[in-house]
């Protein structure tokens, strides 16, 4: 282990109660995706905890999201940066910390956000804040706070690009799975939103004018359906339906909204020209289909976690646990830095479970041990010549 890794794991000892208290903090504040006011809130404590240890933190503005953060614990020198991913956003709506704030029974805590990924946060935090206490790792540590993941990171994917360029590792503090482990594959996904247009009629009276747009969505999600092959790991949904205005009208326009899951960069392709051709056929005469895509995530593939996963098991064995690698169907940030071939790591967060509902959950015994085995991670990995880029 390196001097670092030494004095960043003994810093993060003793803070167990102080990251309960941020964590509380943090959960305490509504943030959801579209809630600008409390997403900055949450990022305004997170800088402060940050700035008040000297830690810089930049903000890039944004007029309809919450601000992206910046925060860089400068490297002895100035190499290949390490990046840490984390999002401030929750799936749930201003008002829920009225109803059910944050709670703690036992080792458990609860609240909107509590796992997904506020417990992530202030792993992040305070693995940056042990970084500095240490003097700081050998290459620069950069983090990134997002604010609009949970719908697809719009105004966050080109900021995360953009500091992956270049960077030697990202690691991403979503929750570690209920069983422990860390999350070394997910799927890729793409929300296509589909509309079609037909033509009205009378369905008693001129029936035959009519073109309905509900009959050719219908034929067109039998088709999307057909798509999800289990053996690749395609899947196909159509999740939401709507159309028409009455049952004695021929409808002029359905609407659909498509969910498509890969787990490897590229089906991606192949799959949209397959999708293209099932929208742009002509499911019966003088109707049209149009869609736009809505949000799309990008795999994390093996290949990309192998080398930090390794690393991080030795790391995870000094602190004191046990740890495997999963795949999980669900997509994060991790997948832009992977598809750019930067090695990443993803669910370094604490354990934590039943995410998007009000059952949420996180262990806070974990909170310590992860962040020790995060800070030892990188380090370690800091302070030895990069290994190469992995094949995007
Ligand atoms: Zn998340």
């Amino acid at each position: 282990m390196s001097p670092l890794a030494s004095s960043a794991r003994r810093w993060l000892a003793s803070r167990g109660d102080e990251m309960e208290a941020c964590l509380r903090r943090l959960v305490e504040i509504d943030s959801n995706s579209r809630d600008k006011a409390g997403t900055d809130a949450v990022g305004a404590v997170l800088s402060g905890m940050l700035e008040a240890d000297g830690i810089a933190v930049q903000r890039s503005p944004n007029a309809v999201y919450g601000d992206v953060l910046r925060a860089e614990v400068p490297g002895k020198t100035d190499g290949a940066p390490v990046l840490l991913l984390g999002h401030r956003d929750t799936v749930f709506p201003q008002g829920t910390v009225a109803g059910r704030g944050y709670s703690r029974d036992g080792d458990s805590a609860f609240g909107p956000g509590v796992a997904d990924m506020k417990g992530g946060l202030v792993v992040s935090l305070f693995v940056l804040r042990a970084l500095k206490a240490g003097g700081g790792a050998d290459v620069p540590v950069v983090a990134l706070f997002t604010a609009d993941e949970e719908i697809g990171s719009p105004s966050g994917r080109a900021v995360i690009e953009a500091a992956a360029k270049g960077a030697r590792a990202a690691f991403n503090t979503e929750p570690g799975r209920i069983s422990g482990n860390v999350v070394t594959s997910r799927k890729g996904g793409l929300t296509l939103a589909i509309s079609v247009e037909g033509r009205a009629a009378h369905s008693g009276v001129n029936h035959a004018d009519g073109a309905s747009a509900i009959g050719a969505l219908a034929a067109k999600v039998v088709k999307l359906h057909g798509l999800t092959d289990y053996a690749s790991g395609i899947t196909t949904n159509v999740g939401v339906i709507r159309g028409g205005h009455a049952h004695n009208i021929v409808a002029d326009h359905a609407e659909a909204e498509l969910d498509i899951r890969v787990t490897s960069v590229d089906q991606i392709d192949a799959l949209m020209t397959r999708i293209e051709a099932i929208l742009a056929a002509e499911d019966g005469p003088g109707t049209r289909a149009r869609f736009v895509k809505k949000a799309q995530f990008m795999p994390l593939e093996e290949r990309h976690s192998a080398e930090l996963f390794a690393r991080y098991v030795q790391a995870a064995a000094v602190v004191g646990f046990s740890v495997e690698g999963e795949f999980t169907g669900g997509c994060a940030d991790s997948g832009f830095t992977a598809a750019l071939g930067v090695p990443s790591l993803c669910g370094l967060g604490p354990v934590g479970g039943r995410a998007h509902t009000d059952r949420e959950f996180c262990r806070l015994d974990t909170l310590v041990p992860r962040a020790q085995a995060l800070a030892i991670t990188i380090a370690d990995l800091a302070s030895e010549p990069p290994a190469g880029p992995v094949t995007p």
